[in-house]
C-alpha cells in the first residue's frame, strides 16, 4: 500500500518539506515492557530547524472527561440486549472500548511523565505544535505558521509521489527519548 503525503513549503524563502516526516509507528515503552501508542502531531522544531512529529500534550482532566461521557454511551448501548445484536450498535460498542483503552494508556502515561513535550526526531523540548489544515486535491492552503527565522507564510499542497507505508518503529522511554535499539 502506498500513500501521498503532503508537501508543506515556505512562501518566502526555498524551505520545503513533507508530511511524510510524521508519519511511522511511534512508541512508548514502559519498565515493565509494555508499549501503548504516541500521541504526536506536527510542529516546528527550533534544534532540527524543520518541521518534526512532536509529542501532543494532554490535558488529564479532558481525559477523564472523554472517558467519562464513553462509558455513559457504552452503558447506554449495552443496556438493551436487542440493541447490541444490531452489527451497528455491536461495531460501535467496539470503537467505543477501543477509544476507552486508549484514554486508560494516555492517563497510565501521565501519571510518569514528568517533562515537558519533546521533538520525536532530536529531543528538543524547544517545539511549537502546528495544526496542519485539511486539504482537497489541487488546493493549497495557508498554514496558520510562520517559517521562524525567516517570517514566511507557510502553505500546504498534496503531492503526487507515493510512498510505501513500510515504517520503521521507533520506540521512546515515557520521558519521549528515543529508545536506540540494537
Ligand atoms: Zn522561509
Ligand atoms: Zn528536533
Amino acid at each position: 500500500m502506498s500513500v501521498a503525503p503532503n508537501i508543506i513549503w515556505c512562501e518566502r524563502c526555498n524551505f520545503e518539506t513533507t508530511t511524510a516526516v510524521i508519519w511511522g509507528v511511534f512508541k512508548y515503552r514502559f519498565s515493565d515492557g509494555s508499549e501503548i501508542q504516541v500521541e504526536r502531531s506536527a510542529g516546528w522544531c527550533s534544534a532540527c530547524n524543520s518541521i518534526q512529529p512532536v509529542e501532543k500534550s494532554t490535558d488529564r482532566s479532558k481525559l477523564l472527561k472523554k472517558y467519562e461521557d464513553l462509558q455513559k454511551e457504552l452503558a447506554r448501548l449495552q443496556k438493551s440486549f436487542v440493541r447490541t445484536l444490531l452489527k451497528f450498535d455491536k461495531r460501535e460498542i467496539a470503537d467505543i472500548k477501543y477509544e476507552c483503552q486508549e484514554i486508560e494508556d494516555q492517563l497510565r502515561l501521565l501519571d510518569v511523565r514528568r517533562g515537558p513535550q519533546r521533538c520525536l526526531t532530536c529531543g528538543s523540548t524547544e517545539i511549537a505544535v502546528i495544526d496542519l489544515p485539511s486539504i482537497g486535491e489541487e488546493e493549497i492552503r495557508k498554514v496558520d505558521f510562520c517559517h521562524p527565522g525567516c517570517g514566511g507564510m507557510l502553505k500546504i499542497r498534496k503531492s503526487h509521489i507515493r510512498y510505501s507505508m513500510n515504517f520503521p518503529k521507533k520506540v521512546y522511554d515515557v520521558e519521549g527519548n528515543r529508545i536506540l535499539e540494537k
